[in-house]
């Protein structure tokens, strides 16, 4: 019962925190970052942009992470070997530093939903340029627990995914699959503490969209891969037929940067 409950509170919050977002936050004409420059393809402007240092190959072709050169003739990168991935593929758009990390920060703690839109147009140009990402049944962005909605206002993975489900015109879903555990902030964890906490963290409480369907899970940061990974768990055990995953930023972790 209590469940219902709280499965219908979420579902209320997504409907009216998206209606409140967009009342509030029209797409913007000048750059979230810093109000001095047009927008750019409708998000940051140029010079905001040109602070962000975008993933170019090589890159390790499941999980997306930069590869150093001196690696490349591997198939998979020491990430991929170590753990078991339960998406098929997964990229990143951007390396988590500097800006982009600031950007991300205003985004999820201080109240910055019109950049969180804004941001989320660097995930469209991405797209138009990969082709083998826009052929999917179902956009998933990953949720964040009910409580931590209330507080921040919005899902921030959501507010990146509206400008792509726009832009591919494909249904998308923020209430068949909920983050029932409130989970420590994977930021303080090390990598199995993150695989541990975030193990059973996501319920499906909808197969039915589910079954058979090629999944694009979006999300804002991929480190070790741990969360975005436990959602495809949960998605191909409800009967997904493939999971891939879109994330605006990716950490370059410094032992696998260190030990290549
Ligand atoms: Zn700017
Ligand atoms: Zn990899």
């Amino acid at each position: 019962m209590m469940k219902i409950r709280i499965i219908e509170i979420q579902k209320w919050l997504c409907q009216i925190g998206n209606g409140m977002v967009e009342l509030l936050f029209p797409t913007p004409e000048q750059c979230p970052v810093c109000g001095q420059e047009e927008c750019y393809h409708g998000g940051l402007g140029k010079n905001c942009l040109s602070r962000i240092a975008f993933i170019l190959p090589p890159i390790c072709w499941r999980c997306g992470r930069p590869q150093r050169l001196i690696a490349v003739t591997r198939k998979n990168c020491l990430q991929c070997n170590e753990n078991r991935y339960y998406f098929s593929v997964a990229r990143s758009v951007a390396v988590y530093e500097g800006f982009l990390r600031e950007y991300l920060t205003e985004l999820k703690y201080r109240y910055r939903p019109d950049l969180g839109e804004a941001l989320g147009i660097l995930l469209v140009e991405w797209v138009k340029c990969h082709p083998e990402y826009q052929k999917f049944n179902l956009i998933i962005p990953i949720p964040i627990h009910w409580q931590k909605l209330t507080v921040r206002g919005y899902n921030q993975a959501e507010l990146l995914a509206n400008p792509l489900q726009k832009y591919l015109g494909i249904p998308i879903k923020c209430d068949i699959i909920v983050r029932d555990k409130i989970t420590l902030s994977q930021n303080a964890l090390n990598k199995e503490e993150r695989f541990a906490n975030i193990h059973e963290a996501f319920r499906v409480i909808d197969t039915k969209p589910i079954a058979g369907a090629k999944i694009l899970l979006i999300d804002d940061i991929f480190t070790t891969g741990a969360t975005v990974s436990e959602a495809s768990r949960v998605l191909m055990r409800a009967g997904a037929q493939d999971v891939k995953v879109l994330t605006l930023a990716g950490g370059i972790l410094d032992s696998e940067w260190l030990a290549t």
